[in-house]
């Protein structure tokens, strides 16, 4: 039996966001510069805003010790995890340096939002920026439909 899987998303341009959600993009640029990006040259900024209003940044960290580097997403969430256990994510943004096309996590950080999203009880929304165009997620769990849970 042909299953189909659909849902919906809000393609914008980044002038056209409310003002919080072009707040939240414009710090996942600027958290790019950061990064440490020696052997590709991809510069990610990633950018959560807590529930309490709070916004964490981070950014793509290579290594010379290849694949020991971690995604910008990545490292957001796992230090958010270490350090503040328990506070919600309500909006998380991704963006790269340069800006110029829309930056979508890679496999591994989605299956870790959405993780994290299902651990919080409440939805991420996504943000997925580049300079002329936002495409936005109500929930991360759209980014990967058939994900691994336990
Ligand atoms: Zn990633």
């Amino acid at each position: 039996m042909d299953k189909t899987y659909t849902f919906t998303y809000r393609h914008t341009r980044p002038e056209e966001l409310a003002a919080p959600d072009l707040q939240l993009v414009e710090r996942a640029r600027a958290a790019a510069a950061a990064a440490y990006a020696p052997y590709s040259g991809f510069r990610v900024g990633a950018a959560a805003r807590l529930d309490d209003g709070e916004i964490l940044t981070a950014s793509n960290q290579e290594s010379e010790v290849f694949p020991s580097g971690m995604c910008a997403e990545r490292i957001l969430l796992y230090w958010l995890q270490a350090n503040a256990g328990g506070r919600r994510i309500g909006s998380l943004a991704v963006a790269t340096g340069s800006g110029h096309r829309e930056c979508y996590p890679c496999a591994a950080c989605r299956q870790v939002i959405a993780d994290t999203e299902k651990r919080q009880g409440t939805p991420i929304r996504i943000l997925m920026a580049g300079t002329t165009s936002v495409t936005e997620l109500d929930s991360a769990r759209l980014l990967i439909p058939f994900r691994f849970e336990l």
